[in-house]
């Protein structure tokens, strides 16, 4: 009676030692657009590609996870001269530029959310934006702001759909996607890692994290920072299928005479937002949750808070001044 019994368990072990040995969790950590990028999945047998082993796909994906964050800083970033940005940047107010296809409609994307947001999201805050420098602490004076601020609209970016083309209302304008750009990535390389038949994954870039599905019966725990001390964790929160993009004051910022300067631009001032100190918007689209989180924190909490109240496919945890929390009516247990 023993024996086969064991037999029976034996060969029950050796089932799950091989499917052990090909479904399994893959990870990376990396450096990308400034700040730490992650991306994590599970691949089950099912997704093995013929004539590759587990491991092979799995390096693969990763491979094509980071390639594609390090060609989308390329095409966005405006510290990299010869980036497509930086073309815009320096042509759009002469003429109108025709674009590369993604950009554009991450352009219309951003001009759809500064009409939702009231103009508390707008790309062209970068008319005042690239004149504040906060590692070496420097920040513009009043009549250097009070000369862009009328830059600073983002009616001033014509967008021509036919052409794909782009151009500004004058030379004073400028603008920088780093309040959406993260977002898109996230959205970009969840539709890689999903089109290769990954059903559980984790992809974040700094302060945005986009889940497909759970974490195998279990929910993804997705840390927001606490915003005055450095390595803790505020709350954690069980989430799926979602996106979460957080913005703060504590991520790029100097104090000068007791006052913060941090890079969310008010548009309206081309001062730092200071009404809030962390701002996460929920929901399924990574672009625009990213560029929510800087609208909202923007905005602050009370006109925040009533304008993710207004939006359903969004919900919102913000932390005010007095680090105390608040959530939308979404998540309000009743
Ligand atoms: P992080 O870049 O740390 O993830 P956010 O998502 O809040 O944080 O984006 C902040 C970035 O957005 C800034 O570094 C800047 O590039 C850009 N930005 C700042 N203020 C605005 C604004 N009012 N509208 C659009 N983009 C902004
Ligand atoms: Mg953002």
């Amino acid at each position: 009676m023993f024996k086969p019994f064991s037999l029976i368990s034996l060969c029950f072990v050796g089932l799950i030692l091989s499917t052990q040995a090909t479904a399994q969790w893959h990870q990376k950590s990396f450096e990308v657009m400034g700040t730490q990028a992650h991306v994590e999945f599970w691949l089950s047998e099912a997704n093995k590609n013929t004539g590759l082993t587990q491991q092979q796909t799995a390096d693969n994906l990763i491979i094509a996870v980071e390639q594609e964050m390090h060609r989308i800083d390329r095409l966005m970033s405006p510290y990299k001269a010869d980036s497509e940005l930086s073309k815009i940047n320096q042509l759009a107010g002469k003429e109108a530029v025709v674009i590369n296809q993604e950009l554009f409609d991450l352009l219309l994307d951003s001009h759809k959310i500064a009409e939702l947001t009231n103009g508390t999201f707008d790309i062209t805050y970068a008319s005042i934006g690239y004149q504040y420098d906060y590692r070496q602490g420097q920040k513009p004076a009043k009549p250097e702001i009070n000369q862009a601020l009328e830059a600073i609209d983002y009616r001033a970016v014509t967008l021509d759909k036919s052409q794909s083309s782009v151009r500004f209302k004058n030379q004073d304008v400028r603008i920088d996607l780093g309040g959406i750009a993260k977002g898109h990535a996230v959205k970009q390389c969840l539709a890689i890692l999903q089109a290769a038949g990954i059903k559980h994954a984790l992809v974040s870039a700094g302060g945005d994290t986009g889940l497909l599905g759970d974490r195998r019966g279990r929910p993804w725990f997705v840390g927001i920072k606490h915003p005055r001390a450095a390595e803790k964790t505020a709350v954690q929160l069980p989430l799926a299928n979602e996106s979460i993009s957080t913005s703060g004051d504590y991520e790029r910022y100097f104090i000068e005479n007791g006052v913060r300067y941090h890079h969310i631009i008010n548009p309206k001032t081309g001062d730092s937002a200071r009404k809030v100190v962390s701002v996460s918007i929920i929901g399924k689209n990574s672009t625009y949750v990213d560029a929510l989180s800087t609208a909202v924190f923007v905005k602050g909490l009370q006109q925040g808070m009533t304008l993710i109240n207004q939006l359903p496919e969004y919900e919102a945890i913000i932390i005010d001044n007095q680090q105390t929390l608040h959530v939308s009516e979404g998540l309000q247990q009743d």
